[in-house]
């Protein structure tokens, strides 16, 4: 089990909090899908002041067009790879591409991203005594032996292939984070994040959601990678925020899954997908990728236990909202 010490230096910040309460959060590749929707709701405690760090690969102005200006908000062009120094009392280290056609596009990179980036968010933890929360995931499992997934599972990941610079790269950040906290005792927290969809998507990064809303809007075939059989679990964007924010105030280290356990076959997504929201679009069968995993499915009983937490939307609820975003980005009113 693993114990929680203080950190060797208390961070300035921390020991004012009794004259000054106001906690200064950085958020990581906050510029990007999940990331924007933390800040969001982080910014709607008046108590926070949320600094992003964010070098756009995937991510975009756009997404924290509605704090930009805002007097507890900053936005610092920066990638993570590169040394970092703020003051903070908290870290969410989500910077990372998280789809698989742009974490391949230069895998040395995201390698680069997940080892350098994580040590240097570790770094700066340490220095400033800030807790640091990682948004690791259930590609740590790789193509899992064990199903469904629960944390004591070490995985079954192939260490040279294509996936390998973002799974095993997640591998290594959490052992970094691991390996901080019991050299340096820093206040750690590991996520194990599994499939999240909503809003602010980007349109065409190749993720099976994204992909299939797109294509039923533009009335375009919904490709089903073969075999179709292959299973994921899908969360909502919110409850997977909300999953983030209790386990960074709660006291437990993790790694904890987060995701929805709702679990669906690709082409079971396509049929929902058709019926919710174009019946008339064709479902097509396409060629897959290497080590596509079979199946994924998390358990959340330590979620659950530890951080009182499950997701509450479902699948067929969240896909009609990410519809609405979606048209309106691609500029395609319902009625067309
Ligand atoms: P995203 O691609 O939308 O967001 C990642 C953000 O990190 C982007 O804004 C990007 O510009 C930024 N970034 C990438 N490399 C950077 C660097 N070197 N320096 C600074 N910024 C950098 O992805 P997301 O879906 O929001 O994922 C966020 C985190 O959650 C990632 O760590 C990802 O691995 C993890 N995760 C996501 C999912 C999912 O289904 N979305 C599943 C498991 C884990
Ligand atoms: N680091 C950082 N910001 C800080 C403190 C450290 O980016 O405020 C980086 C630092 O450049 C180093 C990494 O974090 O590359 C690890 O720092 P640590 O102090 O743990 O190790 P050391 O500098 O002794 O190698
Ligand atoms: N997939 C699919 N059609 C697409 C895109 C993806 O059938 O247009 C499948 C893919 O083969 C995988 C699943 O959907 O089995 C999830 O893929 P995604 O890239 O969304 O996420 P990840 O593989 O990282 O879980």
């Amino acid at each position: 089990g693993a114990t929680t010490r203080p950190p060797p230096n208390p961070s300035p910040l921390r020991t004012a909090k009794f004259f000054q309460a106001n906690m200064r959060i950085l958020v990581t590749g906050g510029a990007g899908f999940i990331g924007s929707h933390l800040v969001d709701r982080l910014m709607e405690n008046e108590k926070n002041e949320v600094v992003v760090v964010d070098n756009f690969f995937t991510g975009s102005k756009d997404n924290l067009k509605q704090w930009i200006g805002h007097p507890r908000f900053e936005l610092i062009r920066h990638d993570v790879t590169e040394p970092l120094l703020v003051e903070v009392d908290q870290i969410y280290h989500l910077a990372c591409p998280a789809s698989p056609i742009f974490y391949k596009y230069n895998p040395v990179k995201t390698i680069k991203t997940n080892v350098i980036g994580t040590l240097n968010m570790l770094g700066l933890a340490k220095r400033v005594g800030a807790r640091i929360l990682l948004t690791s995931t259930s590609e740590v499992y790789g193509d899992p032996l064990v199903h469904p997934q629960d944390e004591s599972y070490w995985g079954n990941v192939n260490p040279i292939g294509v996936r390998s610079c973002y799974d095993e790269g997640k591998r290594v950040a959490e052992t970094l984070m691991f390996d901080y906290h019991r050299q340096h005792g820093i206040e750690i927290r590991i996520a194990r994040i599994f499939n999240t969809y909503g809003p602010r998507m980007n349109i065409d990064d190749g993720r099976v959601v994204s992909n299939f809303i797109a294509q039923a809007i533009r009335n375009e075939p919904l490709t089903v990678q073969s075999p179709g059989t292959q299973t994921r679990s899908f969360c909502y964007v919110s409850d997977m925020v909300d999953g983030l924010i209790r386990l960074m105030e709660g006291n437990n280290t993790g790694p904890i899954n987060l995701g929805n356990p709702g679990e669906f076959t690709m082409l079971e997504l396509a049929e929902n997908v058709k019926e919710l929201i174009n019946p008339e679009v064709k479902i097509i069968h396409v060629e897959n990728t290497p080590d596509d995993p079979r199946q994924r499915k998390p358990v959340i009983t330590k979620a659950k236990e530890v951080l009182d937490w499950e997701p509450t939307i479902k699948l067929r609820d969240g896909l009609p909202r990410m519809e609405e975003d979606f048209r309106k980005r691609l500029g395609i009113p319902r009625t067309a």
